[in-house]
């Protein structure tokens, strides 16, 4: 690097420095400083520090430093994975503390500020009692957040949504900072303490909501005779995922492969038009009209609520009555409802009023559920097409391009006009960027389900904590801000969902437990240590203390030397 390096503090000295740059650790920062040979450094020597605490870094240099050394408290709040690439547009945040008036030394400290100036750094100047109450707090949560995912051992995916990202970002962000620097964030952070205590009880309160609702599934399966709620235990299918109809056994054998026609011809012509029946127009349904209907296709749809204005808006036809629906002979079903209706909706549905050969399509965050479903429930001569947009109304707000799409052609009928139709309705995504990925419901879940799960929890409990933006994020602080923005738009029944229908949601839930548990008892027993220390360190001194005044006089003489010196 073209550093010279010393073992000794006292050679470095010599070399009179115009600038000591502290990149101590927070809690190594005290001893470290009050070793420094301050006597061989010139006098008007310009210490700058880097500690992500700055109130304790001021109060620490204004406390050990001779009156005549210049001070600047700087946070350069960004680190080795967050600007491997460039400091670009990263905050760099400082206080002058103290900069004596002669021209030298004003100039030496702009020279400084220089250098995260010219590499494009966002100057920010603000006191270390405001950086702290801004940055303190969000970046105790963001490492703690960082750490607990880090202890999940999550890995990349062919799918991973935005959400799913943002994770592995944080995780990047954080996993390469010492436990030193994590120790001293919680350390000198006044409200780190609470922060622990309200992120353990938002956990609580998101576990008490899902085990509540599933107590209630529970009871009603128990007392109420008449609904049987398959969805737990019961049935064909358990949890929705372990099933025993396999994917392949009823898969058409000849499908031509999709091959994506929508980049030949830049605007969907009358022939690829099709008349697109959603059922289900609640977020997700509204969200994905708006882009069928911009394509000119014929967009109905069907709900249990009334969407008669919303439909308009977007140029969609609505029917209250399922009936209705199913006579305007749409050639394809798009299933918008929620994981937990769906087999109530498809049940109710008049397939007698379609033609014969409609080709029905879901949209549900599980893959395998729905599958079976539709095998089981959808006439034999009907198409089955089951896909996971792994985006929503919040991540694909501007736009799709670039963004998955999970297919399965699970029945596409031989005919070439039902071949066509399937390709047809691809092309929908495809010609949006979509990133279309076709891999079987089995292969989904497995990539999916459980990232989903993890995901939905923690932009969940996130959003119970009320992360406000500052005026000097860091980017793993943006991370955990734009999860809970990607998450929080989405029904709760979504996300029960996706803890009803992943048979590994539990096991999941309780290593994200024992994640955040081994996290508390590292800081805790570190803290115990260290007071330990304190404790049990001075009583042993007076101890010594004690058998020196008896030995004095006389009293005692048979304890070795070595032992009464501490
Ligand atoms: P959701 O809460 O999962 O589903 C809402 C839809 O389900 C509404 O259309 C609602 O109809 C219907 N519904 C709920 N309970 C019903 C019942 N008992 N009877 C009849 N209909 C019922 O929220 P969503 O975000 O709109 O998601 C829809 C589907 O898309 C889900 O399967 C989800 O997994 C999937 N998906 C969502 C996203 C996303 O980012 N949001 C992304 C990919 C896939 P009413 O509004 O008429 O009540």
């Amino acid at each position: 690097m073209g550093v010279c390096f010393f073992s000794n503090p006292d050679d470095l000295c010599e070399q009179h420095p115009d600038v000591i740059l502290l990149c101590t650790s927070i809690i190594s920062t005290e001893p470290v400083l009050k070793t420094l040979p301050l006597q061989r450094l010139k006098r008007s020597t310009l210490f700058v520090d880097v500690l992500s605490v700055k109130e304790f870094a001021r109060n620490l240099l204004l406390d050990v430093l001779p009156a005549d050394f210049d001070i600047i408290c700087s946070h350069p709040m960004f680190g080795p994975q967050s600007a491997r690439q460039s400091w670009t547009d990263l905050f760099f945040v400082y206080e002058k503390v103290r900069i004596g008036n002669e021209s030298s030394r004003v100039q030496r400290c702009e020279q400084f500020l220089e250098i995260f100036r010219n590499e494009g750094c966002k100057m920010v100047e603000m006191s270390c009692q405001e950086h702290d109450k801004f940055a303190a707090g969000s970046q105790f949560m963001t490492h703690t957040v960082g750490r607990v995912l880090d202890m999940l051992g999550l890995e990349s995916t062919p799918i991973n949504t935005k959400g799913y990202e943002a994770l592995l970002n944080l995780v990047e962000n954080t996993c390469g900072d010492s436990f030193d620097l994590y120790y001293g964030l919680f350390l000198y952070n006044k409200s780190a303490l609470e922060m622990v205590e309200k992120l353990d009880l938002a956990f609580d309160a998101l576990r008490n909501e899902l085990f509540g609702r599933l107590h209630q599934v529970v009871r009603k399966q128990l007392f109420e005779k008449g609904e049987k709620v398959k969805s737990l235990n019961g049935g064909s299918y358990q949890n929705g995922v372990a099933s025993a109809l396999s994917s392949n056994a009823l898969r058409s054998q000849d499908i031509i492969p999709y091959e994506f026609i929508g980049k030949i011809s830049e605007s969907v012509d009358d022939s690829s038009k099709l008349k697109i029946a959603i059922v289900g127009f609640g977020n997700f349904g509204q969200f994905l009209a708006k882009t069928l209907a911009g394509q000119g296709h014929s967009v109905l749809a069907y709900s249990r609520t009334d969407y008669r204005d919303a439909a308009k808006k977007l140029g969609v036809s609505f029917f209250s009555d399922a009936n209705d629906l199913c006579e305007e002979h749409p050639e394809v079903i798009l299933l918008c409802t929620s994981i937990l209706s769906t087999e109530k909706v498809l049940k109710s549905m008049p397939f007698q009023r379609l033609k014969r050969s409609t080709l029905f399509v879901d949209v549900l965050s599980v893959k395998e559920f729905p599958m079976n479903l539709f095998i089981q429930h959808l006439p034999p001569e009907f198409d089955i097409l089951c896909t996971h947009p792994m985006f929503g109304p919040e991540s694909g707000k501007n736009g799709w391009n670039g963004l998955p799409f999970v297919f399965d052609k699970v029945r596409i009928g031989n005919d070439e006009s039902r071949v066509a139709r399937c390709n047809r309705f691809l092309d929908i995504f495809a010609r949006e960027g979509c990133q279309m990925v076709e891999m079987t419901c089995a292969e989904h879940d497995r990539y999916a389900a459980g990232s989903q799960f993890i995901t939905h929890t923690m932009g969940r409990v996130l959003e119970k904590l009320q992360l406000q933006t500052t005026p000097i994020n860091t980017k793993g602080y943006e991370t955990l801000l734009k999860l809970v923005e990607n998450t929080s738009g989405d029904s709760f029944d979504l996300y029960y969902g996706l803890f009803m229908y992943n048979v590994n949601a539990m096991e999941q839930l309780e290593r994200m437990d024992f994640a955040f548990e081994t996290l508390k008892k590292q800081l805790f027993g570190r803290l115990h240590g260290v007071l330990r220390k304190e404790l049990f360190g001075s009583s042993e001194k007076l101890k010594v203390l004690q058998e020196k005044s008896v030995k004095q006089n006389g009293a005692l003489s048979s304890y070795p030397e070595s032992v009464k010196i501490s």
